[in-house]
């Protein structure tokens, strides 16, 4: 009798995982326990992302009663409030180790002082976003593609956000007369194909107005995909849930780019909710940025992408981390970077080797860089060498010459 156990399409619980994936997979992603500060919350509670949200650290008493708190980080804490504040969810509260400063979720997720040193050549809108805004929360830099942020919550406020000059900032939302105002402009531009839904999170708009918006962009007949910018699958994977996946299944194709930084954020409240994502028909990939304290070490990308294969998420890209205002602290050399690119090529597969980018102050996209594989360039030949130091040969294409065989040559024919 055959040992094969059916099930439905739709992932409800940790249980149907089981169903999908081996054993020694399922082991690699651990139940988060809640922090002691949660420790009498019920089940249904601790997986209802709502009763998530609402619960969030957002004060300095709460902060004190789940970690044991540094002087820099208390005082980061009275220093930016106002600015930009504090969210962590309970979930990704109990992943941060309480009593050790040095946790690299923990410095992703709690104010520290040195958030308030600015340097000189730091910026308030490094990409140059606002200044490509042709109508409010929409910004139009590249021909074929938008990028519009309809949300400025979050589930949790990463400390090194490079959009702080907006997130957590209720004003800064998309009312419905701007989110109209994107949805015309998108409709009024035909070389539009690809709308970037970002935020903020997107995802902190209820699964209804995210439907309304998604199809009437999804109804203009030149808008051929959606990216939709989102850490919730990190900071709240609860958020992913069934009625969400059935808006995103009505709208495909849909590209969820998602922002894992370190391998302790995989567990299996992550797992199910990559499962479900993909099982509504989404791609997903991870854009992480790259951050000193957080992900910096040699083996922290090869973890993490490993682990996020298995959750059916390609890595995409590695973000050197922008010129904002505050993120000094954050910062690593260019040559780390390239470092974490030397680790990962050839090492361990393609398909777990993402992009590194910088994204150029003042608006001029995405520059990829990678360490120099290139010896020798002419027109004859390229000379390698690949990830183990050994050189190769590769000769480039001869104009047409007499050495060439045509291929009617009677010594071609095949008999
Ligand atoms: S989820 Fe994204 S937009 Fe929100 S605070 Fe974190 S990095 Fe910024």
């Amino acid at each position: 009798m055959s040992s094969y156990k059916s099930r439905s399409w739709e992932v409800a619980s940790f249980e149907d995982l089981e169903y999908i994936y081996p054993k020694h997979v399922l082991d690699k992603f651990p139940i988060t326990p809640p922090n002691p500060f949660w420790k009498d919350v019920t089940p249904d509670e601790w997986n209802n992302w709502k009763w998530q949200h609402r619960n969030r650290v957002r004060d300095l008493q709460k902060l004190e009663q789940v970690f044991t708190l540094s002087q820099q980080e208390r005082d980061g804490y009275e220093k930016t409030q106002g600015d930009f504040n504090l969210g962590i969810s309970p979930y990704y509260s109990s992943l941060i180790d309480a009593d050790n400063y040095f946790c690299p979720l923990r410095k992703q997720a709690v104010s520290h002082i040195d958030e308030i040193k600015v340097l000189e050549t730091d910026m308030t809108d490094p990409l140059n976003e606002d200044g490509n805004m042709p109508v409010p929360g929409l910004t139009h830099r590249y021909k074929d593609r938008v990028l519009v942020t309809i949300s400025s919550h979050c589930a949790m406020y990463c400390r090194y956000c490079t959009r702080k000059r907006k997130v957590s900032n209720p004003s800064e939302s998309a009312h419905l007369r701007e989110l109209e105002g994107m949805i015309k402009y998108i409709r009024d531009t035909p070389i539009i194909r690809d709308v970037v839904v970002s935020g903020g999170d997107p995802l902190t708009l209820s699964n209804e107005k995210l439907d309304w918006f998604l199809g009437e962009i999804r109804a203009i007949p030149h808008i051929e995909i959606f990216r939709l910018g989102t850490r919730n699958p990190v900071t709240l994977p609860q958020r992913i849930d069934q009625g969400l996946c059935d808006v995103l299944r009505k709208h495909q194709p849909v590209f969820v780019n998602t922002h894992f930084n370190h391998v302790n954020e995989c567990t299996r409240e992550t797992l199910l909710a990559c499962t479900r994502l993909a099982d509504a028909g989404c791609v997903i990939g991870n854009q992480s940025v790259l951050l000193k304290g957080v992900n910096d070490k040699p083996g922290d990308f090869t973890a993490l992408n490993h682990k996020l294969l298995l959750q059916r998420v390609k890595p995409y890209y590695i973000y050197q981390c922008d010129l904002s205002k505050g993120l000094h602290h954050f910062r690593t050399n260019i040559e780390t970077g390239m470092n974490v690119l030397r680790e990962l090529r050839g090492h361990t597969s393609g398909m777990a080797s993402p992009i590194f980018v910088v994204d150029a102050p003042g608006g001029g996209g995405k520059i990829p860089i990678s360490p120099n594989y290139i010896q020798e360039l002419t027109d004859d030949k390229i000379v390698l060498k690949n990830y183990e130091g050994n050189t190769y040969t590769y000769h480039q294409p001869k104009p047409e010459s007499a050495s060439m065989i045509p291929e009617s040559h009677p010594s071609l024919s095949i008999v």
